[in-house]
């Protein structure tokens, strides 16, 4: 079995899609220190399956996708593909070539594909098992893991031995054939306890079979009982049948005069429904005149109503005119006594000149002689 290709994209130190070819013979990775090498070795391991973060040098399994360095960003999602020569047919498959691929999500989602075709992890697991490739295989051996094998305990160096030797395979599928066996076990248990509880209603079920025997019995001897029966009431039923016959005669007359009467009905019918036509048409217009008369009588309820209010409207203008000239009179009847006070007045004033006008008169003529007295004394002297 030979590797082919490697394609990196967003694991760990690869976050632009990476292709490694593997060409014949060894294939050697330089780099200084801290560079990414190891990176590509536990990319191979991780495609392959492998579980544990520890393995691959980190604390979960968020570790593995690129968390970003420099001015780049970290990414949501790592994928690794891993492309095997099959043409040997190493792996147990049809296929000359083998890619594997894994793909993780920073959601914790994780996919297996098998030539693009999506699959368990157990898949992988059991397409590399005894290849020295899969998850306990002894191909990768990582740094100071030569020591790590050499201290661990018998038991769990064993595996890696099982692997080498190939019979892991042989292992693995004789712990799934006990699992199956003990599966099996526990439905022999199940059954026999589904028979045991069976067993236990057989004896009420014996004496209900026993009952539904005595019941078909009966029933085939009442069946008999019930045609010697029918038997016996056949005759019986066709003198019945004659008679009936003569009835069903005379019933056929009366159902032709019933006939002839219903066509006379039907014919009154008609006519009822012609009449009732003709009066619907007169009530419809009835109905179209009585309509107009309401519309008449409701214009003339309005000019009432209009003529009323101007009515009251008059008289309201009839009570203030009438007020107001009762209003205009008493003010006459008070300008005239006032003129007639006035006039009085007047008179009394001429009165009261005339005679201060006679006063003066008398004062002028007593002067006047005064006068004529004085210069007639004058004359004299
Ligand atoms: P050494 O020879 O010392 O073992 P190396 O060349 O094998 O070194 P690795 O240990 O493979 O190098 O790689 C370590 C580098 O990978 C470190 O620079 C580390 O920052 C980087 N790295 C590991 N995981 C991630 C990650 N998730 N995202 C980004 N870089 C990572």
């Amino acid at each position: 079995m030979v590797l082919k290709c490697l394609d990196i994209q967003g694991f760990k130190s690869f976050p632009d899609r990476t292709h490694i070819e593997f060409n014949r013979g060894i294939t050697a990775v330089v780099g200084p220190n801290g560079s990414g090498k190891s990176n590509i070795s536990d990319a191979i391991r991780w495609v392959l399956g492998e579980q544990s973060s520890k393995t691959l040098r980190g604390s979960k399994m968020e570790d593995v996708v690129f968390a970003g360095a420099g001015n780049r960003r970290a990414m949501g999602s790592a994928e690794v593909s891993l492309t095997i020569d099959n043409t040997d047919g190493g792996l147990r498959t049809e296929y000359s070539e083998v890619t594997v691929t894994r793909r993780y999500y920073r959601s914790g989602e994780s996919e297996f594909f098998i030539n693009r075709k999506l699959v368990r992890l157990r898949d992988i697991h059991e397409l590399f098992m005894d290849t020295g490739l899969g998850r306990d295989g002894y191909s990768m051996i990582g740094q100071g893991k030569i020591d790590e094998i050499l201290s661990v305990k018998s038991e769990e160096r064993r595996e890696v031995f099982d692997e080498a030797a190939g019979i892991s395979k042989y292992r693995y599928r004789r712990e799934e054939a006990q699992r199956r066996l003990a599966d099996a076990q526990e439905n022999l248990t199940r059954i026999g306890d589904i028979i045991a509880e069976l067993e236990s209603r057989l004896g009420p079920l014996q004496k209900e079979a026993e009952k539904e025997r005595r019941y078909n019995a009966l029933r085939s001897e009442l069946r008999g009982l019930e045609v010697s029966m029918i038997m016996l009431t056949l005759d019986g039923m066709n003198d019945r049948l004659t008679a009936a016959r003569a009835a069903a005669e005379t019933l056929a007359s009366d159902l032709e005069a019933c006939h002839v009467h219903a066509d006379e009905l039907s014919a009154r019918a008609d006519d009822l429904m012609r009449q009732t036509a003709e009066l619907q048409h007169e009530i419809e217009e009835l109905r179209a005149a009585s309509r107009q008369s309401e519309m008449e009588a409701s214009r003339a309820e309005s000019d009432i109503a209009l003529l009323s209010a101007e009515l009251e409207h008059n008289a309201r203008d009839w009570e203030r005119i009438g007020r107001e000239r009762e209003d205009q009179e008493k003010r006459q009847r008070e300008t005239e006594e006032k003129i007639a006070a006035a006039e009085q007045q007047y008179q009394e004033l001429l009165g009261a000149e005339e005679e201060k006008r006679r006063l003066a008169a008398e004062i002028e003529e007593g002067r006047s002689k005064l006068r004529q007295e004085s210069e007639s004394l004058a004359a004299k002297r």
